[in-house]
């Protein structure tokens, strides 16, 4: 997926960078290294010699289940770039290529990790001392098909208090308008929004205000303040609260446009916006819904929001003044008052840990990883409530059920309690090139047997995130197994014949049709740019407004971790980035397969035939895309080994 549908803006990129040097350090060319396979952490690194990087700038060794150790002896400098970290919290970010990977701070191992879980941040300090020492010893093994690499190591100072803002979370959000606002461009080339956005060019015309406002705004980031940290968050503080009143000045005359035809008061309308899903035909331009909460004068902070009412040009320099007046240690995150976000469309999430039945490991394993993944989610969901999980195969709950029928227990009250999303639709998560017809019926019927009698209802989402092949009589099977919805990512695994829909209904050979999604990718993250473009352009593909995200580590176990939620929890606050909200993927189905549909085939038997009001039809085996249809080179034949 594309990250930027335009040519990147110089001034916002140079700036993004300029605030995240003022507290993310790269440190990957700091390591020594040592080959030999050491007992216990060293505590002295001085005769190791430095270790090189490669042309990728990865730290690489041979293949072969080698040893590597790396150390690296970090101490907190008074200030990068001029912005002092004295009371930051530091953490040291690291990604690795390694089979195995455990991570020593001053001899403790507090992290490890594998292929899979393949990257950490690792908490060094909660209150950063300039000139306060950590060492810290990583031990790789390289995995035996592969040379091994250490990817990335960067050092992030984060403000201490994680509601605050530290200037990389304001260039996250720099960056993540930005892409939003390149988004503008391209959605109104999208096949979905309704004509009448589409055919408005005014639309773009203020797009392009919007753009040049933005330049003009990060002018207002008082680097002369540095090293006054407090006077230089100040001006960052500023500099967010002009940016909103931009927006909503941008929506106020696009709403004016969309506005006709829904009658009602001002916060009607607002709720009838959010309560389409945020998916409404109204909605087909992600940024917007200000409504009377967003005024520039009424909900900033008080030391801020003296002589806002002024024209444009007092403002600033009002602005500029504010630096003085600053008091604060730091300033939160969601300091506008009520304001929850400027963008309509919102991401929902799902806990998510894909795990390969058989694969790269002994079946002993797998049984391992599930139970360690299952017992770290729920100890995450007894501290962070709002996580809901959702995993596959019956198989695995049926072997869980048997040897650990605390665990088991423990499963099943999250599922009681809406928790805990059993989906899959099959008995595991089959390969569907091989198996025949008869074997396929029988992967739904055990597994909708299991899942009726130990969860009390059928699974209804097929859950099928990495199966390679989806034959075209699947629509068939599925639907007279009572599975009404087919999820899976795996057709994005093509750089040739893109698959062009993201939802879409799929017509099997009887002419029985399934509700589809592409889901997004699986084992990422909550990174807030990533995340953010992910939606952005699912919003352009889909008309949707609303986007479905699975964070959690995978392919070997893992699901969502601590920090995953930290992270969300901090960007929940923005009001530059999408709310976020855990939800099971059979709701958020059903709410989008209800925006594409007409009524009358909404309520039409399991079994009826829907109508799409909208939703584009794929009537083929999922593995044979027509190249006519989506091949740009042409001349390929059916592209079935590639996708299969
Ligand atoms: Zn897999």
């Amino acid at each position: 997926m594309s990250a930027s549908a335009s040519p990147p803006n110089n001034r916002i990129s140079e700036t993004v960078k300029k605030m995240r040097r003022l507290c993310q350090l790269e440190v990957q060319s700091g390591w020594r290294y040592c080959n030999a396979d050491l007992a216990v952490p060293p505590v002295n690194i001085c005769n190791w010699s430095v270790a090189k990087l490669n042309e990728k700038g990865h730290i690489a060794w041979p293949a072969g289940k080698q040893v590597l150790h790396l150390g690296q002896q970090l101490i907190i400098p008074d200030n990068l770039h001029g912005y002092p970290v004295a009371g930051l919290r530091l953490l040291l970010g690291l990604t690795w290529w390694a089979e195995d990977a455990q991570i020593f701070v001053n001899g403790e191992l507090v992290g490890r990790g594998d292929l899979f879980d393949c990257r950490d941040r690792v908490l060094l300090s909660s209150f950063a001392n300039p000139g306060d020492e950590f060492l810290v010893i990583l031990r790789l093994v390289s995995p035996g098909h592969d040379a091994g690499a250490l990817v990335r190591s960067i050092c992030l100072y984060e403000a201490a208090d994680p509601v605050c803002f530290d200037p990389a979370f304001v260039a996250a959000e720099l960056e993540i308008l930005q892409n939003s606002i390149a988004r503008n461009s391209k959605i109104i080339n999208s096949q979905y929004p309704p004509t009448e956005i589409v055919a408005d060019r005014s639309l773009t015309v203020k797009g392009e205000k919007l753009q040049s406002e933005l330049d003009l705004a990060v002018e207002l980031i008082d680097w002369s303040a540095l090293p006054d940290r407090e006077k230089f968050d100040r001006s960052l503080s500023v500099l967010r609260r002009c940016l909103l009143g931009y927006l909503r000045d941008f929506f106020e005359g696009f709403d004016d446009r969309t506005a006709e035809g829904t009658e009602g008061a001002e916060g009607e309308r607002r709720e009838e916006v959010f309560d389409v899903g945020e998916i409404g035909s109204a909605t087909s331009i992600y940024i917007g819904e200000f409504g009377k909460q967003t005024s520039a004068s009424g909900n900033f902070d008080d030391r801020t929001a003296e002589g806002t009412e002024g024209a444009e040009g007092e403002r600033r320099e009002e602005v500029f003044d504010v630096g003085e007046i600053g008091s604060a240690k730091s300033i939160y995150i969601g300091e506008f008052g009520e304001l929850t976000s400027i963008y309509m469309g919102k991401i929902y999430l799902l806990g998510h840990a894909h795990l390969d039945l058989a694969w790269l490991w002994p079946i002993e394993e797998t049984w391992e990883a599930a139970q360690r993944t299952f017992e770290s989610v729920l100890q995450l969901q007894a501290e962070f409530p709002e996580l809901i999980f959702g995993h596959s195969t019956p198989a695995l709950y049926d072997w869980i059920e048997e040897h650990r029928p605390d665990l088991f227990a423990a499963i099943k009250k999250q599922v009681d309690a809406g928790r805990w999303e059993v989906v899959g639709g099959m008995w595991v998560e089959p390969d569907l090139n091989l198996i025949s017809g008869e074997s396929m019926v029988r992967q739904v019927f055990f597994g909708q047997r299991y899942a009726k009698e130990k969860f009390g209802k059928l699974m209804r989402v097929a859950w099928l995130p990495d199966t390679f092949g989806f034959g075209w009589q699947l629509p068939q099977i599925l639907r007279q197994g009572g599975v009404d919805y087919f999820v899976t990512q795996k057709l994005r695994w093509n750089d040739t014949t893109e698959f062009p829909y993201d939802a879409f209904l799929w017509e099997g050979l009887d002419g029985s049709q399934i509700f589809s999604m592409m889901s997004a990718p699986i084992g990422e993250g909550i990174e807030s740019v990533k995340l953010a473009s992910y939606v952005f352009d699912w919003q352009v593909k889909t008309g949707l407004q609303a986007a479905f995200w699975l964070p959690g580590v995978g392919d070997h176990g893992g699901g969502p971790t601590r920090d995953m939620l930290e992270v969300a929890k901090r960007w929940e606050l923005s009001p530059f980035f999408p709310k976020l909200e855990f939800a099971k993927a059979i709701d958020y189905l059903s709410a989008i397969e209800g925006m594409f549909l007409r009524p009358a085939a909404a309520t039409a038997g399991n079994l009826g035939s829907i109508e799409g009001d909208n939703l584009p039809a794929f009537s083929e085996s999922l593995s044979k895309i027509d190249v006519s249809e989506s091949d740009k080179s042409g001349n390929l034949p059916v592209a079935e080994t590639r996708v299969t």
